[in-house]
C-alpha cells in the first residue's frame, strides 16, 4: 500500500531524509499498518470535547515533551496514566476528561537546525521519530527507520494504558501522519491518535500542517502563542472549524503569566464573535522557558501557576469557560523545573532527564492543579459548567 499525499502546501520543521528509499519504504510500512485508534473512539472523544465546549466537563492534557523509546516509554506510560488519574481527582469543579500526550508524541519543532555542544555544532535533536538524542553528530542524521520504532512504541505505550485514557501529539512529522490516515466510508481519521494538535511553529493559516487537519474528522487542537493576532486566530477557526460543530476543535493558549491577561481577551472575543464553539485550554508551560546561568532550560512553578491562574480568571471574567489545563509532566522524581520540593537552580541538576523541555515532577503539578481548586469553585457556583 502507499500513501497518498494529503496536502499540497508548504511543510516546515521536516526533516531533511538523507535516503528517498528508506523513507519510501517506511511510508508503505505504515500505510499497511494497523491503525492505533480507531474511529468511534475518535468520535467519543469528540463527544466529550463537546461537552467540555458547553462547559460540562474540563480536560486535563498532559505528558513529556519528547516520549522515549523502549521500556521507559511503557515505564514511563504507566507512571503519567497513575499521575493523571491522581491530578484529575483533584480537579472538582467538573468531570475530567483525561487526556495524555502519550503514543506518539516522538517529533519535535526546533528553532534552531543547529546546536553547540561541547565546542562541537551538530544539527538538534529532532524527536526520537527523527534522529537520536546523543550529542553525537552522527546520531542527528535523520533516519526514516525511526518512524517505524515510533509506531511499535506507540503501540505497546498504548496497551499500557487503562481505557479511560485519550491519546494525543503534536502532528508535526507529516511522513509519519499521513500514511497512518484511514478511512471510513468517505471520512478520514487520523488513526496515528485520538486528538492530534498542531504547534505554535507550525499553526500558518496558509501551511501544510493546517491544511492536513482540515482534511481529517477528529477533534484537532492548535496552540496559540504570543505573537498570535485576532484576525489570525479568526481565520484557524475558518479553517479548522468550519462547520462551528462543538468538540472539533480546542484552541490551547501558551502566552505568558507577564501577557496572558492582556492578549487573551481580544483572541477570546475575536473567536466568539465569529461563533466557533471551541474549547479554550490553556499550556502555562511553552510561554515561560528560562534558560539558568548554567545553560539548563527550565521552568518556575510560580509563573506556571501565575499564568493558569490568570488564564482561568480571565476567561472567567469574560464568561467563558475555561476548558483545561495542558501541562508537560514526567509522572517520576525529576529535578528539571524549579518549585515545591526543588528549591532552586541549583538543585536542577539532581535528576534532569527530559529528551526536550523541562516537565514537572508529581508534587509540583499536584500545586499547579490544587491552585485552580479555588476558581473551579467558584466556576461551578457562578452557574459556568455543570459544577
Ligand atoms: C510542545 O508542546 O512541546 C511545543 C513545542 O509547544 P509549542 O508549539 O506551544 O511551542
Ligand atoms: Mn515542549
Amino acid at each position: 500500500m502507499t500513501a497518498a499525499r494529503t496536502f499540497t502546501k508548504r511543510a516546515t520543521h521536516q526533516p531533511d531524509w538523507p535516503d528517498s528509499c528508506e523513507l519510501t519504504r517506511a511510508r508503505q510500512q505504515l500505510a499497511s499498518a494497523p491503525p492505533l485508534t480507531s474511529p468511534k473512539d475518535i468520535r467519543v472523544l469528540k463527544r466529550a470535547l463537546a461537552e467540555v465546549a458547553a462547559g460540562k466537563a474540563y480536560v486535563l492534557q498532559g505528558g513529556d515533551c519528547a516520549e522515549p523509546f523502549g521500556i521507559a516509554a511503557r515505564r514511563g506510560a504507566r507512571a503519567k496514566d497513575a499521575v493523571l488519574g491522581a491530578l484529575s481527582k483533584q480537579i472538582r469543579h467538573a468531570p475530567v476528561v483525561v487526556i495524555g500526550r502519550l503514543a506518539g508524541q516522538f517529533a519535535k519543532p526546533r528553532s534552531e537546525p543547529t546546536e553547540v555542544i561541547d565546542g562541537r555544532t551538530m544539527p538538534t535533536f529532532r524527536g526520537l521519530a527523527v534522529n537520536g538524542p546523543e550529542p553525537v553528530a552522527v546520531q542527528r542524521i535523520p533516519n526514516a527507520r525511526r518512524m517505524i520504532t515510533a509506531y511499535h512504541t506507540a503501540r505497546a505505550v498504548l496497551a499500557e494504558l487503562d481505557n479511560g485514557m485519550w491519546v494525543s501529539h503534536e502532528a508535526l512529522l507529516l511522513d509519519y501522519e499521513e500514511p497512518l490516515i484511514r478511512t471510513e466510508g468517505s471520512t478520514r481519521y487520523l488513526a496515528s491518535t485520538h486528538l492530534p494538535w498542531i504547534g505554535e511553529r507550525t499553526r500558518d493559516v496558509d501551511g501544510a500542517h493546517v491544511e492536513f487537519l482540515t482534511n481529517i474528522a477528529n477533534p484537532v487542537a492548535c496552540k496559540i502563542g504570543p505573537a498570535a493576532t485576532p484576525e489570525e486566530v479568526v481565520a484557524l477557526c475558518a479553517r479548522l472549524d468550519p462547520q462551528r460543530e462543538p468538540g472539533r476543535l480546542t484552541l490551547i493558549s501558551r502566552l505568558g503569566t507577564h501577557d496572558v491577561r492582556t492578549l487573551l481577551p481580544p483572541l477570546v472575543r475575536a473567536v466568539r464573535a465569529a461563533g466557533h464553539p471551541v474549547v479554550w485550554m490553556c499550556d502555562p508551560m511553552h510561554a515561560n522557558t528560562r534558560i539558568t546561568s548554567t545553560g539548563l532550560k527550565t521552568r518556575h512553578l510560580q509563573d506556571i501557576t501565575g499564568e493558569a491562574v490568570a488564564f482561568h480568571e480571565t476567561l472567567r471574567e469574560l464568561g467563558q469557560w475555561p476548558g483545561g489545563l495542558h501541562l508537560e509532566l514526567a509522572g517520576e522524581d525529576v529535578t528539571e523545573c524549579v518549585g515545591a520540593n526543588v528549591p532552586d537552580e541549583n538543585a536542577l541538576v539532581r535528576r534532569y532527564t527530559s529528551l526536550c523541555d523541562p516537565r514537572l515532577n508529581n508534587e509540583q503539578a499536584s500545586v499547579v492543579v490544587e491552585s485552580l481548586g479555588r476558581l473551579g469553585d467558584d466556576l461551578a457556583h457562578r452557574g459556568l459548567g455543570r459544577g
